[in-house]
Order: structure tokens, then sequence, then C-alpha cells
């Protein structure tokens, strides 16, 4: 986490240079980087792909990119100009090593430029097939460079399961440092998700409840309205086990259950971490069946327009097996939290896209108010709504006013937009600039990665090994799945949603 900026000259080189997420998320952050002061004095942009592109034609593509996609809406023409002067485009064909060679050239040539000191950063932006080739390649040109100089970000999904996930993290770790392997998970990047260390580590109110003395439940709920759209290939071979739990909600569990951090040190967070997902219950047979619930969506209408099941996606096998949601209850099994559920659920065209973090306390020890002021009793809640409304609220018991006595809950809110008037940044932009100053906080460390795999492979070997036979199981713009309202009803919740925002 940054105070003050002092980058070193930095060689950023793109692999995927031409592709979606380089267009949609990596070349507006930097544009937006360069726009705020945060771009080193000197830097070069290097992308690579197979098409054939001058520099032109890639600035250009880039400049769509950043216009369709920025936060900050068009480019300003004359900050573009400047930023893309130092924009540049090699074609490399990484399952040719031999194309390679003009990408060493290039380095060298922006090494010797900017002098002593100039770090090179690899973004691998491509297929994660391709991932094991760029970084041979990368050592056989010997272009690996050491802690100091150079560092490579490995996107999601990383592995496909624990074993490709080891496979990885062997080759890289025979190829580079630990400290130079940035592994990027962007819910990690998110300001509200950030905040849940600010929220938890700088209140002093906070911590003598967060435990199983006075929290009784906690929910995790990532949904989304949208369908796979054009990812049906992609979804496939992922689901929504792979896609989301294995990675960003089990982050987001990891820093509500976190122990406190002795500082803010990047190695003592992601221990704290890892302990977490090391302390989670693992999965029994009976677990499988009993705590996990999959889905998949079947056609339905969506803000007045029919869209088709996820089988008649494009891409999609039309007998597919692929799971589009997925709920699980998990627990872990340290003092703090013992006995005490983590629900978690996420999914495809659902009824709303939203990502909330829910922490229900305990309900009072002894009720002093008779039943007639308390027939819209609720128990405390926290909830931390990490998009698309972005704020923290506590909901408590009042009074209503008026003459009689009547209880109901408010909300006490804290909200960003009413609060702050700055931007925020988008999740690339934290986490690029955190690349460029060697900051590994919100990147997933190897061991991170694997425990989360260590613990999901019962589920997944499960389903994968039996074929659900209710699927399609739940209509789009529902909320999933029957089974999934029964997983928390049966401990006797329900699942938290906030009111949809009309605006
Ligand atoms: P994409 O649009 O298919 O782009 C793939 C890129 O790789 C293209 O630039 C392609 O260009 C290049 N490429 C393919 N084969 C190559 C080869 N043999 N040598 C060199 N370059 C090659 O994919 P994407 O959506 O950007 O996703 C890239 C990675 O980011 C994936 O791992 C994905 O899971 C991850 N990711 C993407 C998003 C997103 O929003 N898109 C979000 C999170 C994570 P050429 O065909 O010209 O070679």
């Amino acid at each position: 986490m940054k105070t003050s900026i002092s980058l070193k000259p930095t060689i950023f080189v793109i692999f995927g240079g031409t592709g979606d997420l380089n267009m949609r998320k990596l070349a507006p952050a930097l544009y937006n980087l360069y726009s705020d002061g945060y771009m080193p004095q000197k830097y070069a942009i290097i992308g690579t792909a197979r098409k054939k592109l001058t520099d032109q034609k890639f600035r250009d593509v880039l400049m769509e990119g950043v216009n369709s996609f920025s936060r900050t809406g068009k480019v300003k023409k004359e900050k573009w100009s400047k930023f893309a002067e130092s924009v540049h485009y090699t074609s490399v064909d990484v399952s040719a090593p031999e194309t390679f060679k003009s990408l060493k050239d290039d380095i060298e040539k922006y090494q010797q430029e900017f002098g002593p000191g100039t770090q090179v950063v690899y973004y691998l932006a491509v297929a994660p097939s391709l991932f094991p080739l760029i970084a041979k390649c990368l050592s056989d040109y010997k272009l690996a460079g050491d802690e100091e100089s150079c560092r490579i970000v490995i996107e999601k999904p990383f592995g496909r399961d624990l074993e490709t996930a080891k496979e990885l993290n062997q080759l890289l770790t025979s190829i580079f440092t630990e400290k130079q392997i940035y592994r990027i998970d962007h819910y990690l990047g998110k300001e509200t998700v950030q905040n849940i260390m600010a929220f938890r580590f700088a209140n002093s109110l906070l911590e003598p409840l967060w435990n199983r003395t006075y929290i009784d439940h906690v929910q995790i709920s990532v949904t989304e309205q949208l369908g796979v759209g054009d990812r049906g290939g992609y979804y496939e071979s992922a689901g929504a086990l792979r896609d989301m739990i294995q990675n960003h909600i089990l982050q987001l569990l990891c820093l509500i259950g976190m122990e406190t951090p002795i500082n803010f040190d990047a190695d003592e967070i992601r221990n704290k971490k890892v302990d977490v997902l090391k302390a989670m219950r693992p999965f029994s047979p009976d677990d499988i069946r009993f705590s996990t619930v999959r889905g998949q969506y079947t056609k339905g209408w969506v803000e007045g327009k029919e869209v088709p099941g996820y089988r008649h996606e494009n891409g999609v096998n039309p007998d597919s097996n692929t799971e589009t949601f997925a709920a699980i209850k998990f627990f872990v099994d340290n003092w703090r939290w013992q006995g005490i559920p983590f629900y978690v659920r996420t999914g495809k065209r659902l009824f709303q896209t939203s990502s909330l973090i829910t922490i229900q306390f305990k309900d009072v020890p002894h009720q002093i108010f008779p039943a007639a002021v308390t027939e819209h009793w609720q128990q405390n809640r926290l909830i931390i709504s990490i998009q698309p409304e972005m704020s923290i609220r506590l909901q408590v018991q009042a009074k209503r006013p008026g003459l009689d006595m009547v209880l109901n809950p408010v909300d006490m809110v804290f909200d960003y937009k009413g609060t702050y008037t700055t931007e925020t940044p988008e999740a690339y932009e934290t986490l690029l600039l955190d690349v460029m100053t060697g900051d590994q906080t919100q990147f997933m460390r190897a061991d991170q990665v694997e425990s989360a795999w260590e613990l999901l492979m019962p589920v997944v070997n499960a389903w994968e090994s039996k074929k659900s036979l209710s699927f399609p199981n739940y209509t789009a713009d529902s909320w999933g799945p029957e089974d999934a309202e029964a997983l928390i009803a049966r401990d006797g919740f329900h699942w938290f949603t906030l009111p949809l925002n009309k605006d």
C-alpha cells in the first residue's frame, strides 16, 4: 500500500496485447495511472501477440479500448498522445520461441535507454495453456532477471485443480523467485475489498465482537445478472466453483476470517490469510451431499428480453454438466470461528448483480420488549457491499418515532459516494501500481492458491464425476436453485440481499 510514489523506470510487457483483458482493463488502467501521475518518469509498454501490427495501429486499437472501457470516459487527446509515445508493439508467437528474439532486442534497447535500475514487468494476459511456454521462453532468453529487476504477473485461472496449480507453481518457481511472481485476483484490488482490512483492524470496537461468541453466521454472496455470453467455451471448462469460489470468494472469506496481523507486511498478511484456508474444515462425502448445492440456468426472461438457457449458449455442450451456480456451507475450525457457518453462493443469470458480505450477530440474550413492539425484530447485521453499491451498513434496532413504543431495524450507512468526492480507482489500477512498486500484499502466494484448491478438490471431483440429473434447475432472473435456499433455511437463516437500486 502506497503513501508516496517514486517509481523506477519500467518496461511493461503485455503478452496478449491485442486481447480482451488488455482492451477492457489493462490499457485503461495504465492510461489512468499515467493521467493521475502514477506512472514512472521513464516507461515503455510493449504489447505482444501473434498478429502483425505497427506501433501506431496498436496505439489506435488501445485507444479504442480505453475510450470504450475507461472509468474516466474518452481519452484527452493531448494526454493520450504523450502516453502513447511510450506504447509499442512487437509480434510474438509464444509457441514459436524464435519470435522472442525481437522482444529481447526491444527490452534490451529500453534497458539501455532507461539506465540502471530499470525493472521489467511481464503481464501474462493470455490463455493459461500459454503460461508455461512464456515462462520457459523468458528463461531460455535470459529475460527472467532477478528479484529487483523483474516481475511476472499471472492472470486467473491459476491451474484448473490442485495438481495443475502445483505444476504451474513448480515451473514458475524454477525460473522466478516467489518475490517475482504476482498471481492476480482482481477482487483483491477493489476499494471496498481493501477496506475490509482497514475496517477490521483500524477500529477497536469491532475486534471484541468478531468471533463465535457474538457472530452467528457469515454470508458471502456474489451474484451476476449476466449469463456466460460469448465466453461459453471458457466457462464450460471452469464453472462457478473454479471461476468464483476457488479464488475471489475464498479470498473474501479469508479477509473476514483472518486473525489480526502484527503489521502491514505483505507476507505477514498472507500468512494470516493462509491460516484461515488451512483451518477450513475438509469436506467429507456427507458434507458434499448436505453442505453444497450446484445449479445451472435454463432459459427465461430478463428485463423483458428472452434469454437462452446455459446449454444453448455459444460454445456450450447441449448436455453440459457445468455448474453456473454454487452454494456452499464452510466451517473454519479454530478458536475464533468454531461452529460458525460461512455460507457462500455465486451464480450467473440471477436476479441481481451484487457482491455482499453479511455478518449476522447473535440475538440479544434476553428480550425485555413485549412481542407487540418487536414484530419487525431483526438481529444486528453488518453488511459490506462490494459492488455495485459501495457501502458498509450496520443494521441496528431503533424506536420508531411516535407515542407508541415500536421497534424496527434501521441502517447506519457508510456510503462511499456520499462520503468521498474523489473517484474510486479501478482494481487493475491499484494492482498494476502494486506490481510496479513491488508490493505483493494483494496478490496470491503459492501456498494460498494451493490451499484453496486443496479445500475444494473433493467438491470439484464429486461434481465432475457425478452428473447432475436435475440440471438445468433454475430459471434466469431467479435467485438460483431452491436447494440453495434450503441449505441456509435448514439452519434458520435466509440469504440476505440489498433492495434493488432503481437509479
Ligand atoms: P483473449 O481476448 O482471447 O486474448 C488472448 C490474447 O492472446 C490475444 O491477444 C491473442 O492474440 C494472444 N495469443 C493467443 N495465442 C497466442 C500465441 N500463440 N502467441 C502469442 N499471443 C497469443 O483473452 P482475454 O479475455 O484477454 O484473457 C486473457 C487471460 O486473462 C486469460 O487467462 C483469462 O482467463 C484472463 N482474464 C480475462 C478477463 C477478461 O475480462 N477478459 C478477466 C479476468 C481474467 P493473437 O491471436 O493475435 O495472437
